[in-house]
């Protein structure tokens, strides 16, 4: 049988791991700096998440969700209490596709309305909701309805207003990557934010934090919509989560009175997948993650702004955007193929990193100098 290659496959083949070190099948180490795509928050194959993992293996890897499952219980409580969202409610899923359209079809129910307000750029996954408020042609397949989604551009305050003032009372839901991550690490603005609660609050819309790429940390505060001060109504989570065990989920304002049997699914929150998920939590808190992220980041980004052949430098924390002139097209092929460093990409020329959260000073200069290196070339 055919495989379906889901990305254009890259002729290395890695087969161990450890921390931000990964090997080829002919020995070769390489420094990965984009950690399976924002999944990889707390290094590769760390003792104590696979200790965890293995000690829920041999008492029990899955049974269904109609039983008490003590261990979902824990990772709610070591979210609310690292997240600081002790009183919203978690409802576990598979992945972030999932946990938007569960965040969506929620804010539905909720309100009894049908549009959604997303932005242009947005990426929110492949499901047909999730997918209906992405912003990419390429994947929203004719069955997708969008006529529901209105896409505005991001970051405009007057267009918000405007859609508000027109048709507020119909709007379900304002979905929002707090950084756009596929879309090339933007930024949403402060008082962009900020104008989205007051115009939810006004309206009774729900606001939707897509925390799935720009969440759990990597910005050096939990989620992303953090630094602005404002609370989502739910929060959308995966990827960094499980560390690379899937596992997502959605964050739920107490407002909400989600009712037994309106969300749900057969593996999400299953044992396993939440002990990868609180030992990520453990290690996240022991090692005081959120404050490395921010530094290590802020150092990365002030080195890097720098570099007088760098466009622009984009992100905060750990979530990095290198805008680099069309000429350099090559150096994220060439950080691979002769520093050996794993980074990622975003159109038309911008080189992303996505370490995990416990990436020491050493390892940002290490590719500090090799981003120098392959400019100089
Ligand atoms: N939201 C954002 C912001 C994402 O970056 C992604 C994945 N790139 C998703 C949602 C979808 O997540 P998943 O691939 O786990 O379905």
């Amino acid at each position: 049988m055919n495989l379906f290659n889901v990305y254009p496959i890259n002729p290395i083949n890695i087969v161990k791991a450890d921390g931000l070190a990964v090997w080829d099948s002919e020995g070769n180490e390489y420094l990965d700096l984009y950690g399976g795509h924002a999944v990889i928050s707390i290094g590769h194959t760390h003792p104590h998440y696979v200790q965890r993992i293995t000690e829920q293996l041999n008492n029990i890897g899955f049974y269904s969700n109609s039983i008490e499952i003590p261990i979902q219980k824990q990772l709610a409580q070591q979210l609310g209490e690292v997240s600081g969202k002790e009183d919203y409610t978690l409802f576990l899923c598979n992945s972030g596709a999932e946990a938007n359209e569960n965040a969506l079809k929620l804010a539905s129910f909720h309100t009894g309305r049908k549009k959604v307000i997303a932005f242009s750029k947005s990426f929110h996954g492949r499901t047909s909701l999730a997918v209906a408020a992405t912003d990419n042609p390429s994947i929203v397949a004719p069955i997708n309805e969008t006529e529901n989604v209105v896409f505005l551009p991001f970051n405009d305050e007057e267009a918000l207003a405007i859609a508000f003032a027109e048709y507020g009372n119909e709007i379900a839901a304002v979905i929002i990557e707090g950084i756009q991550g596929v879309g090339g690490i933007r930024e949403a603005s402060v008082s962009f934010l900020r104008l989205i609660r007051s115009l939810c609050d006004q309206y009774g819309s729900v606001y939707i934090a897509d925390s799935v790429q720009c969440g759990y940390g990597r910005t050096g505060d939990f989620y992303s919509h953090d630094y602005a001060g404002v609370d989502a109504d739910i929060y959308s989570m995966a990827k960094g989560m499980g560390n690379g065990f899937p596992i997502g989920g959605i964050s739920i304002s107490p407002k909400f009175k989600a009712s037994y049997g309106l969300l749900g699914t057969t593996f999400g929150g299953n044992h396993l997948a939440c002990a990868a998920a609180v030992a990520v939590l453990d290690i996240i808190k022991k090692d005081n993650l959120l404050a490395n992220a921010a530094s290590v980041g802020s150092y990365l980004i002030e080195e890097l702004k720098k570099f007088d052949k760098v466009q622009e430098v984009r992100g905060r924390g750990l979530m990095i955007g290198i805008d680099l002139p069309a000429e350099f097209a090559h150096v994220k092929k060439d950080l691979l193929l002769k520093n050996r460093i794993f980074t990622g990409e975003a159109k038309p020329n911008v080189i992303r990193i996505l370490p995990a959260l416990n990436i020491t000073k050493e390892i940002a200069d290490r590719f500090l100098t090799a981003l120098d290196e392959r400019l100089k070339a």
